[in-house]
């Protein structure tokens, strides 16, 4: 065996909460468990600001931190942690071949898929400039730090809806910025939208800037998809809920994916198509998406490569 190929007993890819979760109870029972870290090492929450909705946390804390504590943990048990990208897998036979931007070639016993979604963002510049500054992709990570302010929420589908609903609990105002002029979310959530006094609908326009300042953001610049007309709301938080997309780029043809790209797990467990590769966190669930149900599917997915390793 080349220096450039390596065997593994159980290779996790990606480093969110599942990744690292998988990584802490892999190593703990013996695993020897190898992690590439990914694109975007820690995963989502390293672009949030505060998490107080993690147990154990009373106080909240920082994201990037709490990764580092997640990293940190999974050290301690002896996680060879690599940073890198996975760029190619052949789950067609074990032990599985796996291929990374480092130059390796592994041959792994055990897969734990855990690349997680990325937030879609409209791709303006200043959203960009603005993140972490009053531009959001999460609602129920960062609302609470509008509470009582004017926000504005662009997207018309259910996490739109469901956001703008759960924003309007906790701020003054919420624009629900929609470029159509009917919404995509379900009848249900539709209703919850307009019987909400405190939501306004800003039908058939379109963010194209995203206002503020050094203390943040100050308003969002909408464009009348029709007329071009443009007007300016005045807020200081802006969320961006267009939709998410699964990291499934390099498991399509591999593992089965549902509609959407993300990957389909056999109902409670973590198992794909694929036997001896699991999947965890929020690159096999479009529902919950939070932090610790990730985790928790983390947890699942390294006790149930044990038991498949053992078996
Ligand atoms: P989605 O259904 O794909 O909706 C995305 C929304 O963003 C659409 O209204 C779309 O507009 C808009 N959009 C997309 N790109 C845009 C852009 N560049 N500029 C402006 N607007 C843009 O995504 P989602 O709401 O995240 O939902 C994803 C899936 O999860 C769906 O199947 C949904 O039903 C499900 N979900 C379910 C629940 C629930 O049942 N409680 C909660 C959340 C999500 P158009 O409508 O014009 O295309």
């Amino acid at each position: 065996m080349s220096e450039n190929t390596e065997n593994v007993r159980c290779l996790i890819i990606g480093s969110g909460p599942a990744g690292y979760t998988a990584a802490i109870y892999a190593a703990r029972a013996d695993l020897k468990p190898v992690i590439y870290l990914g694109m975007q090492p820690g995963g989502q929450l390293t672009i949030t600001t505060e998490v107080e909705n993690y147990p154990g946390y009373p106080e909240g804390i920082k994201g990037p931190e709490m990764m580092e504590d997640f990293r940190k943990q999974a050290e301690r048990f002896g996680t060879d942690v690599r940073f890198g990208v996975v760029i190619a897998v052949d789950f067609s036979k074990r032990p599985f071949k796996v291929e990374a931007d480092d130059g390796k070639t592994l041959f792994a016993e055990t897969v734990i898929v855990a690349t997680g979604a990325s937030a879609k963002w409209l791709g303006l510049e200043s959203e960009k400039h603005f993140m972490g500054m009053g531009v959001s992709g999460c609602a129920t990570c960062d609302g609470f730090f509008y509470r009582g302010q004017d926000v504005a929420i662009v997207g018309g589908g259910d996490t739109a809806a469901e956001e703008a609903t759960y924003l309007s609990k906790l701020c003054k105002k919420v624009y629900m910025i929609h470029r159509r002029n009917e919404l995509r979310a379900s009848k249900a959530m539709q209703h919850k939208v307009f019987k909400t006094p405190n939501i306004e609908m800003i039908w058939e326009h379109a963010p194209v800037e995203v206002l503020g300042d050094s203390t943040g953001v100050t308003g969002v610049r909408v464009k009348n998809v029709n007329t071009g007309e443009t007007r300016d709301l005045k807020v200081t938080g802006f969320f961006v809920a267009i939709g998410h997309e699964p990291n499934t780029q390099i498991f399509k043809g591999q593992l089965e994916l549902h509609g959407a790209g993300y990957i389909l797990t056999v109902p409670g467990t973590t198992r794909t198509s694929v036997e001896g590769v699991f999947a965890a966190g929020d690159v096999q669930d479009h529902y919950y998406r939070q932090a610790v149900t990730a985790a928790g599917t983390g947890c699942m997915a390294a006790i149930e490569a044990e038991r498949f390793l053992s078996s």
